[in-house]
């Protein structure tokens, strides 16, 4: 079964070519992820880039041949496991367009130039679409089923501070972390990862994250108000358990007999009925429920009364 992170890679994928400076924004955020640098002749700088996604290399190719005289050789290794997952390696061949290309997009420490970064993030639409090929290139999302979270991985901890500042520029809560050797940018309110999906274009996979998470809530709902039900339920067993000890003590000291009427009523339903709700005492007794919860606390007043004199009097 296809993860929800493929789902949403090949839908990312797909996205029509919009603006050239979204497609330059796109595709450098693609190699800063997934690409590393080769040295050719001449100290030509050229690209290597792999994926395990069709539709992320063809996004890749698409994208390298916007850029005009760049020579790429692709590579498929097919896997013999059972997942059949095949690999592809994209080679950008050392050149000196490719050098320049590398400079202008910041992938490399030495060469990069500040103004050409700049350039690349100075619109939203840009930022937008350096997330999303970064995204491609080495992002994760958990399915929607599971606990809410979205994350880049990656071992340079520059990298992961530029995510992580284009991310909240954008207005979302990302967090930046280590794991092991990595580090991790994440979100993990399910708000934030519904709109980075739409924002990012993958609104088939929104739309299926937020069916999913509408059930979730939904569930976790019905869950609380159960819970807050049953929590009732359990106060309103202790309140009579309290209720029929109280009076089967005032009974034991010969303190029923002297009850008005109507209390001692009350009294003898609640002895007889441990159980009921004040409503269901109110029917045998024909009074409202606050009639008999009037009465009740009335005769725990008097038991606890009587404890004090009995106690006064040993
Ligand atoms: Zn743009």
């Amino acid at each position: 079964m296809p993860s929800f992170s493929s789902d949403v890679k090949n839908e990312m994928a797909r996205l029509p070519l919009q603006k050239d400076c979204c497609e330059r924004a796109e595709l450098a955020g693609l190699l800063r992820m997934g690409a590393s640098l080769t040295l050719g002749a001449g100290r030509a700088l050229g690209l290597a880039f792999t994926t395990e996604n069709a539709a992320v290399a063809r996004r890749a190719l698409v994208l390298l041949k916007q850029m005009g005289s760049v020579r790429t050789e692709v590579m498929v290794r097919r896997s013999r496991r059972l997942s059949k997952t095949n690999t592809y390696f994209i080679r950008v061949l050392p050149g000196k367009v490719v050098s320049a290309m590398i400079a202008e997009m910041g992938l490399s420490l030495e060469n990069a130039s500040p103004e050409g970064k700049k350039a690349l993030f100075r619109k939203k639409c840009c930022r937008v679409s350096y997330l999303r090929g970064a995204f491609l290139a080495g992002g994760s999302i958990n399915r929607p089923e599971a606990s809410c979270h979205l994350e880049y991985v990656t071992t340079s901890y520059p990298f992961a501070e530029l995510l992580h500042s284009l991310l909240r520029r954008l207005g979302f809560p990302a967090g930046i972390t280590g794991r092991k050797e990595d580090c991790v940018v994440y979100l993990k309110e399910g708000d934030a990862i519904l709109d980075f999906l739409s924002m990012l274009g993958a609104e088939e996979a929104a739309t299926s994250f937020e069916a999913v998470r509408n059930v979730k809530e939904v569930r976790n709902q019905v869950n609380r108000l159960v819970n807050c039900e049953t929590a009732n339920l359990g106060k309103t067993a202790n309140a009579a358990a309290r209720q029929v000890a109280a009076l089967r003590r005032l009974a034991t000291g010969g303190g029923l007999a002297h009850l008005a009427p109507g209390l001692r009523a009350a009294a003898e339903a609640r002895l007889a009925h441990p159980e009921a709700s004040l409503s269901e005492l109110g029917v045998h007794l024909g009074v409202g429920r606050s009639g008999v919860n009037h009465r009740l606390r009335r005769l725990m007043e008097l038991a606890a009364k009587q404890e004090v004199r009995c106690a006064g009097e040993r």
